[in-house]
């Protein structure tokens, strides 16, 4: 019969999980790191990753749970979506890949309950535990490289080199004594630079820092006031996450299994939104559509930002009366303000004209402000216009 630690292993591969290994209950290799992160401000608005209970609980899985002997660490994975190009005349935005199914908390959550039942009664005995799937204060690709399941590649995601980076990492931490599995000490990234040159908003730093209040993932989820302007045009039809560095990443080109964990199944109508229609969801329609979806985390607002800052990129003039009506009717100031970007952004007389009668009616003033510079934007570039037909 094998031993306990292979069982615990064997299990959580019955219950779907693609990846489990063990480790000790050690701090963190990498918390200077993560608080060197947090020095640069790198996270951004996200202060629950900075606050003193957060940094202390971080340093050593023991302040979490004082008995733990042993982490066990999973990685479950999701679909690698295929993105397809939106049809001419329906601007079609994009949604990250592991956001195209259900929301994976409760459906890992609940294998996870399910793993330890099966560790208690093999034991014969309660154990102590904590598990998480991404929202435990633990440093999870840490603990994941240490117990043997990949390296953390320079766009910082996990990496398995059987297997990519399309899964969830979860973890439990335990008052049981388990076999350490050997740490994944190498690394596959190599003289590899895709995910750095291929990230639209430059934040994957050359030291395998991320700069998370420029990565797209943040902007349009975590982040809930206006994008800042600069990064605006780098969204491009992105509305929730961001796949990117991982699209172009070769081990999963080559390795990735294109289906995830059953349960997680991927839904394409959830995956490229037809952008005009999402802009016109009020609240009851984007509670229904989203209703234990991971784009309920956004808000409406914040996703009907995304959505209107997508339109804008698109440079679609199908996309203006839609944006039009968006700027004088949404009862959001976030979503009119953004949706005067992109109207200023798309150009036209068309967008002039609807910016214009906005601003006639605005009382916001930050509002006010959006559709201001997107007029001058326009004027800016029809002069440019004007001066480039007037060249001989
Ligand atoms: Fe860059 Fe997108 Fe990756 Fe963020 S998710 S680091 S924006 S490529
Ligand atoms: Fe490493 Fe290249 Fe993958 Fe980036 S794209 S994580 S550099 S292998």
């Amino acid at each position: 019969m094998p031993a306990l630690s292979e069982r615990i292993k064997s299990e959580a591969k019955r219950l779907g999980f693609s990846l489990a290994g063990i480790t000790t209950p050690d701090p963190p290799e990498h918390f200077g790191f993560y608080l060197d992160w947090l020095a640069r401000g790198f996270h951004g608005e996200m202060g629950y990753l900075a606050s003193e209970a957060a940094r202390t609980r971080r340093s050593d899985p023991r302040r979490i749970l004082p008995d733990c002997e042993s982490i066990l660490v999973l990685a479950f994975p999701y679909d690698a979506a295929i993105f397809e190009n939106s049809p001419p005349g329906t601007p079609r935005g994009k949604i990250a890949s592991y956001a195209w199914g259900l929301d994976y908390h409760e459906i890992i959550r609940s294998r996870l309950e399910a793993l330890v039942g099966f560790i208690e009664t093999e034991i014969g005995a309660p154990v102590p535990n904590r598990y998480y799937t991404d929202t435990g204060p633990v440093l999870e690709r840490d603990f994941a490289q240490r117990a043997g399941l990949g390296w953390i590649g320079k766009n910082t995601c996990l990496i398995n080199p059987g297997q990519g980076s399309y899964f969830f990492l979860a973890e439990i931490l335990l008052g049981c004594k388990l076999v350490p599995d050997p740490a994944f000490r190498t690394d596959h990234c190599g003289t590899c630079t895709r995910c750095i040159d291929a990230c639209p908003t430059d934040c994957i730093l050359p030291d395998r820092t991320l700069d998370a209040a420029r990565c797209i993932s943040y902007l349009t989820i975590e982040l809930k006031g206006p994008v800042p302007e600069p990064l605006r045009a780098q969204i491009g039809e992105w509305v929730f996450g961001c796949d990117i560095c991982q699209q172009v990443c070769p081990w999963n080109i080559r390795f990735a299994p294109e289906r995830g964990e059953p349960g997680l199944e991927s839904d394409p109508s959830f995956g490229q939104p037809a952008l005009i229609d999402a802009l016109a969801l009020d609240a009851g329609a984007f509670n229904r559509k989203f209703k234990g979806r991971p784009v309920k985390r956004a808000k409406r607002r914040g996703y009907l930002r995304s959505v209107a800052i997508a339109l804008g990129n698109t440079r679609s003039p199908d996309a203006v009366p839609a944006l039009g009506k968006a700027l004088l009717e949404d009862p959001e100031p976030l979503v009119r303000g953004h949706a005067a970007w992109a109207l200023g952004r798309i150009g036209g007389p068309p967008a002039a004209a609807a910016l214009k009668t906005a601003a006639r009616n605005e009382m916001d003033p930050a509002v006010m402000a959006e559709i201001n510079a997107a007029q001058s934007r326009l004027e800016g570039s029809g002069a440019q216009d004007q001066r480039s037909s007037d060249q001989p």
